[in-house]
């Protein structure tokens, strides 16, 4: 397994749509355990594999563990599609290639999820709160479509504007020309 690099902000990548995955193999597999691996070591929710240059639809999720329930979802979705929509729920969204920014995003409450895993077999995932917004999150990324486009005009103003504050002063620090993520802080329940 391998941690692979998370495009950032700004990647052309980002913002392009995926295309279904066709062929289902070792190598398929084996990209879905990186993908999973990277999120987990970004401490992340969820990582769409745009997100690391890769432009099929598919996404890692892993949601922290219920305490009360023990439940612990997590998996690679391959082509998935939402199916259902139910409610709505308003709260803060993060995302591994906007590190360190955070707003308030509605999103539907519940959805459920059709899919295949890495082997091409069929799955559905129901989910509510944080992988409901986790799986709306990162099939938005499958479409190239970024959590920001989801704010309120006002809150993406501010959002862009702080994003370009961050890397002009890593950048005239001389850091790098891009953000490290060791550098900010990260949401771990949070952040998609
Ligand atoms: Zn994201």
């Amino acid at each position: 397994m391998a941690v692979l690099e998370i495009r950032l902000f700004g990647d052309p990548v980002l913002t392009q749509k995926s295309d279904p995955v066709t062929r289902f193999d070792a190598e398929l597999a084996r990209f879905g355990d990186d993908l999973l691996e990277t999120l987990r070591s970004a401490y992340g929710v969820g990582l769409a594999a745009p997100q690391v240059g890769v432009l099929k639809r598919m996404f890692a999720y892993d949601i922290p563990p219920n305490e009360e329930t023990g439940e612990h979802p997590f998996g690679v979705l391959v082509n998935p599609v939402i199916t259902r929509w139910e409610g709505e729920q308003d709260g803060e969204e993060g995302c591994l290639s906007f590190p360190g920014i955070y707003y308030a995003c509605k999103r539907a409450m519940e959805v459920t999820v059709d899919a295949v895993d890495v082997r091409g077999q069929p799955l559905q995932v129901e989910g509510d709160g944080l992988l409901a917004r986790c799986m709306q999150h990162e099939i938005d990324h499958l479409d190239g479509v970024l959590f920001i486009e989801r704010l309120s005009r006002g809150d993406r103003k501010r959002a862009l504007k702080q994003w370009r504050e961050r890397e002009f002063d890593l950048e005239f620090e001389g850091i790098a020309p891009h953000l490290h993520r060791s550098d900010l802080t990260i949401k771990p329940d949070k952040t998609l």
